[in-house]
């Protein structure tokens, strides 16, 4: 083994099932498609056209993929083995290997695909850096962005503390719902639903609105006052029950605010839970672990949440940095090594 100690050796073992188990909170068994649209973890293959699968998929199916994952999208169908997942069969005929479909199922038509599909986020269309400080925040109201991810730092200046909101509304989906939004906040329960709301982008534009030339100003003219009405909004804690009791406040039933919290948005109000399998209690975590880790090596993107994914590869890479270092020839079997459990501690 190089010059890896076996005690070295067994503790990064202990590392990688401590986050193979934190990644897998259940045995991926199940594909979600046959349930429609659901609540789920969701996550993208970039190897196949950007489609989402469910997560039993993402990590039985798409084996070999560029995966990333995406947390959870409301409303949302797995693409695994459907029309729309141009992969190849498996070796037995089957498009989705959970399923077991030969030929490809109807995909959803509801599906949405915004630009975390192509495993960018945020304003500023990056893809996620675990090592950054940023802390990312999802938009809860999702109708526009498709529940985009952004930094704290991409939001606006003067970012209210983290601890000081619940939720957050970005100012895409905030400007598509301002009538709403400014009913909301205007109404006497308002102050017990909104923490804050934050302008975008504002002092950016005095900056830059500086008029160089006249063609130039009333470009900028126009950008200014583009975003001086766009806004984010940082719900408090409980908004959802408020938002219920505002709800519930208005007579009329055909009042838009109503219809708008009634049917366009009831998920602000009562969200539909996230997606898990019943617990059939069958198999225990440990086993769980272990044969994923047994499994094979292509693995480490099976498991690939987006951090413990690149964790995962830094461990490798320092795996297998002697091996560089000395000349020596990175065997298959010492990669698989690497991912395989040493045979004493299993049953
Ligand atoms: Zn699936
Ligand atoms: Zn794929
Ligand atoms: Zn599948
Ligand atoms: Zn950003
Ligand atoms: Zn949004």
């Amino acid at each position: 083994m190089s010059d890896i100690s076996a005690s070295e050796y067994i503790s990064r073992q202990d590392e990688l099932e401590q986050e193979a188990r934190e990644l897998m909170p259940w045995e991926p068994k199940t594909c979600t498609y046959e349930m429609g649209p659901l609540k789920q973890s969701v996550f993208a293959c970039r190897s196949h056209k950007n489609i989402g699968l469910c997560y039993s998929c993402s990590i039985q199916c798409h084996t070999k993929c560029d995966i990333v994952e995406l947390f959870t999208k409301r409303h949302f169908t797995c693409d695994c083995g459907t029309e729309r997942d141009n992969q190849e069969p498996g070796e037995e005929g089957f498009r989705c290997q959970l399923r077991k479909n030969r030929e490809s199922d109807v995909p959803s038509l509801t599906n949405r695909y915004g630009q975390n599909f192509r495993g960018l986020f945020c304003e500023c269309e990056k893809e996620y850096d675990p090592d950054s400080n940023d802390t990312m925040i999802q938009c809860v109201l999702g109708t526009e962005c498709n529940e985009d991810w952004y930094h704290d730092s991409c939001m606006g200046k003067k970012i209210p503390p983290l601890e000081s909101f619940d939720a957050y509304i970005c100012w895409k989906c905030a400007k598509k719902y301002d009538y709403y939004l400014k009913r909301i906040i205007s109404h006497p329960l308002g102050e017990k639903i909104v923490a804050h709301t934050l302008a975008h982008g504002v002092e950016e534009d005095k900056e830059d609105s500086k008029p160089t030339s006249g063609m130039k100003r009333s470009a900028n003219e126009v950008d200014s006052q583009h975003n001086n009405d766009e806004y984010s909004i940082f719900l408090k804690e409980g908004f959802s029950e408020k938002l219920g009791e505002l709800k519930d406040s208005i007579e009329d039933h055909n009042d838009k605010l109503y219809l708008f919290l009634n049917d366009l948005v009831p998920f602000l109000i009562k969200d539909e839970p996230v997606y898990e399998p019943a617990d059939d209690g069958e198999d225990a975590p440990d086993d769980l672990v272990s044969n994923v880790l047994r499994n094979a090596m292509h693995r480490e993107q099976a498991i690939a949440g987006i951090s413990a994914f690149n964790a995962l590869k830094m461990k490798l890479n320092e795996f297998l940095k002697p091996f560089a270092e000395t000349g020596n020839v990175v065997k298959e079997e010492d990669i698989k090594s690497f991912f395989q459990r040493p045979e004493e501690t299993s049953k």
